[in-house]
Parts: structure tokens; sequence; C-alpha cells
């Protein structure tokens, strides 16, 4: 029995594919990248933007045919856009057999044999309850593994989803995550990600007194773990001992994710970001200055309802300052249950857009910039395969996440090497081996 499953969205949505394999792989299932080979197909489903929906529904509409074909393929939909939609997925696609929300992935296997039993669609979807297992994974890389530390959002940024189809924030035991990395480690993992919506904020749902830069301490002493990445991090939680534990230790990447999300402090609020532009300033002026070479990406959305050419400006002489090395950038999308969906919105789409624009060219032109910084000089390259780009190139990741193409066999995969930058461009760099391959 095979088991095909796609991945939409974040890394949170791809550590839970790895649990949801780890189920099915128990039961039997082997994993294949063929959907055509596939007994059950699992679309493991985003919805954080309106545009992530559609898509969606696209994909689930091109499955009918295989389904139409093979009548016993059993189709799947988990993952966040399950967790809102429910029923209606299957109202509106009847040949789908399963819908699970993200906290009913430990019954997953149970709802495929009701499904096999009855012949009936299930759509089971809880609002509440915790995965004790979620670190018990199938994972798809040999060497980088993806932790989740803290699940579920507690913070109702009023334009997000996320809280009401993650439920809220529930902390792994340190012990656990501890053993778990040595674990990984005795298995040839050479870098972890922790993850959490707001990692900052890990620890306050437990009974003992734990914080995320205490974590990232005693991660950090794990011998044989090279490298330490943790997303996501929200400005109004972050403490000045986490820039102090990152500057300290050699295997914590210094990269720094913290959104931002606008530039002016009428929007912050509006937005519930429970932060000023001043504070994000501090928290930007402090790193800088501890961690000089210190990458720091973010995530902005622009044309949240309210927000004046005056706001967004500030958004953008805010992006000139701050000098991002990389942005993530969105046109608000209404999510339907949020506060920020019933708040009047007068700028029209076609302006909105032509910000999107204006802001892109600004932080394109910024990366680029800081890329070229980069010429000439040597890093630890984290091999991940073959490029995509062919011609013998191998592509790999910096400690700060950036790409870079290189010449070199691709018995390196998976092995730390030092490449010399050669080119630059705005998204990825260019290299060259700095030593003789064995
Ligand atoms: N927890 C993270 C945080 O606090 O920044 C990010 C989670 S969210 C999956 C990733 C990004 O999507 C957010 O930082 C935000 O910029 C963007 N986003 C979330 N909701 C959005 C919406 N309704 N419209 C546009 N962008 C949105
Ligand atoms: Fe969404 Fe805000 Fe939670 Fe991030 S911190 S997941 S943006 S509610």
């Amino acid at each position: 029995m095979k088991a095909y499953i796609e991945t939409f969205g974040c890394q949170m949505n791809e550590s839970d594919s790895e649990r949801i394999m780890y189920l099915l792989e128990n039961q039997g299932y082997e994993k294949t990248n063929d959907i055509s080979d596939s007994d059950i197909i699992i679309l493991n489903t985003c919805t954080v933007r309106e545009k992530a929906r559609n898509k969606l529904y696209g994909h689930i509409g091109n499955l009918k045919k295989i389904k139409y074909k093979r009548k016993d393929v059993l189709i799947c939909i988990g993952g966040c856009a399950s967790q809102d939609l429910k029923e209606k997925i299957i109202e509106d696609f009847p040949f789908v057999d399963v819908v699970f929300g993200t906290l009913n992935i430990p019954e997953f296997p149970e709802l495929i044999k009701r499904r096999t039993l009855t012949g009936k669609s299930i759509c089971s979807v809880k609002t509440g309850g915790f995965d004790p297992d979620a670190l018990k994974v199938r994972r798809i890389c040999r060497f980088k593994a993806l932790i989740p530390i803290i699940i579920g959002c507690n913070n109702y940024c009023s334009y997000c989803i996320v809280p009401m189809v993650r439920g809220s924030e529930k902390s792994i035991e340190p012990e656990k995550i501890i053993k778990n990395v040595k674990e990984l480690v005795m298995q040839g993992v050479v870098e972890i990600a922790l993850l959490g919506q707001n990692v900052n904020s890990y620890g306050k749902d437990l009974k003992q007194t734990c914080t995320f830069s205490g974590l990232l301490g005693e991660v950090s002493k794990i011998e044989g773990l090279e490298r330490i990445r943790f997303m996501t991090s929200h400005p109004k939680d972050f403490s000045k001992d986490l820039i102090d534990i990152i500057r300290d230790r050699d295997n914590i990447t210094k990269h720094i994710h913290l959104p931002l999300q606008a530039g002016s402090d009428k929007t912050l609020k509006e937005m519930n970001r429970n932060y000023t532009v001043k504070d994000y300033l501090d928290i930007i002026e402090s790193i800088r200055e501890k961690i000089p070479r210190c990458t720091i990406t973010t995530d902005i959305i622009v044309g949240f309802p309210g927000e004046r050419r005056k706001d967004f400006l500030d958004t953008l002489d805010l992006v000139k300052k701050v000098r991002f090395n990389r942005a993530f950038t969105f046109v608000y999308s209404p999510r339907a249950g949020t506060r920020a969906a019933k708040m009047e919105d007068k700028i029209q789409p076609g302006e909105k857009r032509k910000w999107f624009k204006e802001l892109l060219e600004v932080q394109n032109s910024i990366s680029y910039e800081e890329n070229k910084k980069l010429a000439g000089k040597k890093f630890k390259v984290l091999v991940e395969g073959k490029s995509a780009k062919g011609g013998g190139m191998l592509e790999g990741r910096m400690d700060d996440n950036t790409i870079v193409n290189f010449k070199g066999s691709s018995t390196l995969t998976g092995r730390m090497v030092p490449v010399i930058i050669t080119g630059v461009k705005t998204f990825y760099l260019k290299g060259e081996l700095d030593y003789k391959e064995d």
C-alpha cells in the first residue's frame, strides 16, 4: 500500500506531514512520490490567505479524475483549510473520503479504517486537544529535521486565521525535545529547525519554569548538532537574553526572522501586534550591536483595512532604514471570522497591488545590495543535493538559510562544506567549493 502526500503552506505543515507519514507507515503504508501509483492521497492544506484556499479548490478538483478512474484510491484532506472548512469540503467535493483537522492527526489511521468499513465519507475536526506524540515523525530528510516546540497561537493578530485553525498555544516539555534532538543527532541529523508560531512564548503554558532562550541554550549544548534554526519570533515577546544566547553559541544560526507586518503605529495597533515601531527598532538595534553579522528577515502585509498611503510610506521608510536581508511580502487577504475582516476597507485592490509592487522593488534592491556584500567571503554551506539548475551544480544553504549554488559531487549531500561566494543574485548566491573533494 502506497501513500502520496502533498504539503502546502508553512514548515509547521511540513512537520505535520512527517507525522502523518509516520502514522501511515505504522499501518503498513510506504511513501511514494508518484501520485498515479498511490493507494491513498493526502493533501495537507493551508488557509492563511484566500489565494491558498482557491489553489486548494483547484487541487482537489484535479483529484476527481483520479478517483473516477481508480475508485479504491482514498482521497484525504487535512491541515488548516480542513480545520476551517470542515464538512463544506465534502459538500463541494463528494468524492473526498476523509477530511481531518490539524488536531485530529493522531486518529487519522482510525478514520481511514472507518471510511473503508462504512463506505461513507468522514469529516472529523475537533477544536481542542493536543497531539502528545507530535515529535514522532517519519522524517523526509536524513540530515535536517523540523521540530515543533510550541503548537497553536494565542496572539490573535486581527488579520490572522491561525489561532482559529491551530488552537491555543501548547508547549512540548523541554525534556522531550532534548531527548528527541539527541536521538536525531545519533541518526546523523546535523541541522534542526525549532518551530512555533511564536517561539518566544515557549514554556509560558508549562508547569515548570522554562523560556525559549533557556531551551535554546540546552539544545545548543548537544554534541554533534551543527546548526540550530528557529522560527518565528514575535517582536512583542523578543527577549534580550535570546540575543545573548544566539551570539554566544556557534551552532545557533545568526539569523532572526522577525515579522514586522507594518511600519505605522496606527496599523500595528489595529493589527493587535502589541508593539510599536520604536519597540521594533530597539530590538533591531540590540541585535545589530551584539551580533554584527546577523541576517534579519521579516514578513510585511500591504493594504490592511484602514491603511492609508501615509501609513504605507511609513512601512517603506522603515524597510529602507532596517535594510532587511529578505522580506516575505503579502497583500492583505480578508479571512472570515477574524476581527480585521469586519473592518472598513476603502482602498481599492488595484491601489494595494501598486503599493505592493513598490515595496517589492525597494526590498529586492536592498536584498541584492546586501547579498553583494557577501561576494568573496567564505561560508559553511550545508549541501542539500543536486541543484534544479543542472550542469553538475549542487544546492546548499548558508546558516542564514540563503541558497548557494556551486559545482560539486552529489556525494557531498548532507555535509557542511566551505564555499566562497563568487556571484550574487537577489534571491540566491553562486559559489565555489573551497577545498578538494574526497
Ligand atoms: N506566526 C508568525 C508571525 O507571527 O509572524 C507567522 C504566521 S503566518 C502563517 C505567516 C505570515 O502570513 C504572517 O507573518 C503575515 O505576514 C502573513 N499573513 C497572515 N495572515 C494574513 C492575511 N490575512 N493576509 C495577508 N497576509 C497574512
Ligand atoms: Fe497569526 Fe499573529 Fe499568531 Fe503569527 S502571532 S500566527 S500572525 S495570530
